[in-house]
């Protein structure tokens, strides 16, 4: 039996895993992760037989403890417990914690030196360099399960990446794509959470119609792939079926298209490297008619420009970016500032950071350079707000 982890188990990436972990009946659930909804973490576990169900909340222990009494599943909580449960033996990992809580449990699962999962984004972007050399260290294997960058994977399959010309990731432009540029400085979080084709998180939603998302994935794509800057495009792609295009040096161009459905990506993680059959939509060409693409307007989508900065600064520019994109999303959610006023705390946040250049060390270091970075990042939130008020 293969033995398999999720961590973020009761996240929409993670119950999008299980949902295909439970169609199989060769694999063993060693560990289920989650944070506070301890309900679901509880009916999965108990579902998939898991070996051991993991809170990353102490408070959250007794409520797990209850809901699997007499069930003989292991109980454990806080993020001590989840980092501990990234080295309980797994032939299989998805890491898909949201946020930098996600990246400890991700370099504990690479230690066995077996396949991580990667949906965190926060991992790559943050400590990228990192990441990689634990892997390589360990001799691990990521899989990257973002559909852009699984796209980019498998179109790279059998291809040497020193003919690779450009990669283009594709962006739907999320919700407020059509929107005049008068109109979206007065976007609220709750235009800006509806996606017109994925099914995410308010958060990841909102990042997709700024494009933080998509310069997430940009500077993912720099760090995965060891692709210079500029040799990574953006194309606005409403219709998000084609997921991203490569460009090699003899003028061919291999596009990965495919349903908008995470368990694409995932499922071919599960079961690389051969494919499998997976339960998500047949595309349909003749049916969908057309597709489209557009070059996006940097004017209106400022992040794209910050992830080119980012990259082109390199040390600890990516960890200082996503620190300060998730506070400025923070003070959006909350209303205290303008959908278009998360570019300029994140802009003043890089501009503001002493020694960018300097790269992190360790995970610690990293973790450190997030504390510095939400700090600053919470002065420009402020300032933006007191000045609008
Ligand atoms: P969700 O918010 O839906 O789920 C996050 C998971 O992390 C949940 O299991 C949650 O538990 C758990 N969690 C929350 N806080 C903590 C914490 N402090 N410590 C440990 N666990 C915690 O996120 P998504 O599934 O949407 O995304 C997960 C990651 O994958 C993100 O980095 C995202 O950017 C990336 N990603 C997501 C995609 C998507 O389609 N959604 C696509 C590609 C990448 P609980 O809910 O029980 O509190």
């Amino acid at each position: 039996m293969r033995r398999v982890s999720v961590f973020g188990a009761t996240g929409s990436v993670g119950v999008s895993t299980l949902d295909l972990l439970a169609r199989r009946d060769d694999l063993q659930v060693a560990v289920l992760t989650g944070g506070r909804n301890v309900d679901l973490l509880a009916k999965q576990a108990v579902a998939h037989r898991a070996e051991r169900a993991v809170t990353a909340f102490d408070d959250c222990y007794q409520p797990l403890k209850d809901a699997l009494a007499g069930t003989g599943i292991a109980v454990a909580a806080g993020p001590g417990a989840v980092l501990e449960a990234g080295h309980v033996p797994a032939d299989w990992t998805m890491s898909a914690i949201v946020g930098a809580a996600g990246l400890a449990p991700g370099f504990a699962a690479l230690s066995q030196g077996r396949i991580v999962a990667l949906a965190n984004k926060e991992s790559l972007v943050t400590a990228g360099p990192l990441l990689l050399a634990e892997a390589r260290a360990h001799g691990a294997t990521i899989l990257p399960v973002d559909s852009e960058h699984s796209a980019v994977f498998q179109a790279l399959t059998g291809e040497e990446i020193a003919a690779v010309e450009t990669v283009t990731l594709t962006a739907s432009g999320g919700g407020l794509r059509d929107w005049p540029m008068e109109r979206l400085r007065h976007a609220t979080p709750a235009e800006a959470g509806t996606h017109p084709n994925w099914d995410m998180g308010q958060r990841i939603t909102i990042d997709s119609a700024s494009m933080f998302n998509k310069a997430m994935e940009v500077i993912e794509a720099h760090e995965f792939f060891g692709l210079a800057p500029d040799q990574i495009a953006v194309l606005i792609h409403p219709q998000s079926l084609v997921h991203a295009l490569v460009a090699f040096r003899d003028g061919a161009v291999m596009g990965h298209l495919g349903a908008p459905d995470m368990r694409h990506p995932i499922g071919y993680a599960l079961n690389w490297p051969s494919r499998a059959a997976l339960p998500v939509a047949r595309l349909n060409l003749a049916r969908v008619g057309r597709l489209d693409f557009a070059e996006p307007d940097l004017a209106r989508y400022p992040a794209l420009s910050l992830a080119r900065q980012v990259m082109q600064t390199g040390g600890c520019a990516g960890a200082v970016f996503n620190a300060a994109k998730e506070i400025a999303l923070d003070h959006f959610i909350a209303r205290q500032i303008g959908f278009l006023d998360m570019a300029a705390v994140v802009d003043s946040t890089l501009a503001r950071f002493a020694d960018l250049g300097r790269a992190p060390q360790s995970l610690a270091d990293v973790l450190a350079i997030d504390t510095e970075a939400r700090a600053l990042a919470q002065q420009a939130a402020r300032a933006r707000h007191a000045g609008a008020a």
